[in-house]
């Protein structure tokens, strides 16, 4: 039997925010979204035929905003998924939630599925930077949906807060800072805002009516959100995550210690045998290479070579904090990180990016704030 993190993507959201290209789509009825589900349970049917056993050693719903389904729709969904996948109990089940689309009856819903984690894209705590991104929750939803989550007994919380925002001051986000970290929840990733070609925002830039942010600043933001969440108890195990000790993200760190995964949906990507793949994103396409075509919805894909493969281990492994384990990069790749690497291992340490212990390589706090021209250094 073989056992992977698996990822299933929920293509749906209420409102498009401004600054965002994930795949997702707005405006789809109940019985469209019935229909994508028994899409992506027939993908994962197909890979549990042609792999001939698989199992789940952690689950991801993202999205898209996977809390748009109902909670009947999640009970269909978790059910299948728990059949399919022969789920162990005590794996972690997370669900990314917007706080604009839960109640106590879909909290409810959820944890009776088995969720075990919630992941809230809460993004900001001021009114005025909500309305900027796009949101549809208020700051009052992610109180409201907090308060409820814990009171049906959620007890492992991550939430998304942005940075770097249209005129976000560094005081605006201590803020935001503060007022996450006074809610006590066990885990907390940090985005930068990134302005994506073909959203609302690249257009304004285009235009010439927004600016970037500028990059200075970010540094700063970043490097107080550091020292603000490590006075408060939160330990930084990845370049952007953060979290009370033993509440590691478990599904995103198979990421980074460049496991495989199965991904399933629309736009899903996944890491399988070898391969990357990412699966058509168009969702009628999708539906019919899977239910009509009966194949596999797979829109590009790339075979990773040995060459590749140790590049991958380093760059994703650089972004834990802890590095790569070098008796791991060995075993997995039959050559150690100092011979295969030892000319940049060496001009990265001299240039104060990495350091060396006996069992890691891992990033310097210099390096962590350079860290995409570090990985590029692998490639
Ligand atoms: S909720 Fe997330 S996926 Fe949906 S539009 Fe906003 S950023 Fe995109």
């Amino acid at each position: 039997m073989k056992t992977v993190g698996i990822y299933v993507h929920i293509p749906f959201c209420l409102a498009k925010c401004h600054y965002c290209d994930f795949v997702s789509y707005t405006g789809k009825s109940e019985a469209e979204k019935d229909a994508y589900l028994t899409a992506l349970l027939k993908e994962g049917e197909t890979y549990q035929r042609l792999l001939a056993g698989i199992t789940g050693k952690s689950l991801y719903i993202g999205g898209g905003t996977p809390t748009c389904l109902t909670g009947g729709q999640f009970v269909t969904l978790f059910s299948a998924l728990h059949n399919l996948f022969k789920l162990p109990r005590d794996i972690e089940i997370t669900v990314e939630g917007n706080p604009g689309t839960l109640n106590k009856e879909k909290l409810l819903s959820l944890q009776k599925v088995g969720c075990n984690r919630l992941s809230l894209g809460v993004q900001s705590f001021s009114p005025h930077e909500l309305q900027l991104l796009g949101r549809i929750h208020s700051v009052q939803d992610v109180y409201n949906t907090y308060e409820l989550a814990r009171q049906v007994g959620f007890k492992n919380i991550s939430i998304d807060l942005m940075y770097g925002l249209p005129g976000q001051t560094i005081k605006e986000w201590r803020v935001n800072l503060e007022k996450a970290t006074a809610m006590k929840p066990e885990h907390i990733s940090l985005y930068q805002l990134n302005i994506e070609k073909g959203t609302p925002y690249a257009m304004l830039v285009e235009k010439g009516l927004l600016e970037r942010f500028d990059q200075d600043e970010a540094f700063i933001m970043y490097n107080e959100a550091i020292n603000y969440l490590a006075a408060k108890g939160y330990h930084q195990y990845e370049i952007s995550n953060f979290a009370f000790p033993g509440k590691e993200a478990v599904h995103n760190s198979l990421y980074w210690r460049n496991e495989e995964y199965l991904g399933l949906g629309a736009g899903a990507c996944g890491y399988l045998q070898g391969v990357r793949y990412t699966n058509e994103t168009n969702l009628e396409l999708y539906q019919k290479i899977v239910l009509t075509q009966d194949q596999l919805p797979v829109a590009e894909k790339e075979l990773i070579d040995q060459e590749l493969a140790m590049a991958e281990s380093m760059f994703l492994g650089l972004r834990l904090l802890q590095g790569v384990n070098k008796s791991e990069f060995l075993k997995r790749h039959g050559v150690s990180i100092e011979n295969r690497f030892a000319d940049v291992l060496k001009k990265l340490k001299k240039q104060g990016l990495l350091q060396e212990t006996p069992t890691f390589v891992a990033l310097t706090k210099k390096g962590i704030f350079v860290a995409n021209n570090v990985f590029q250094e692998f490639l």
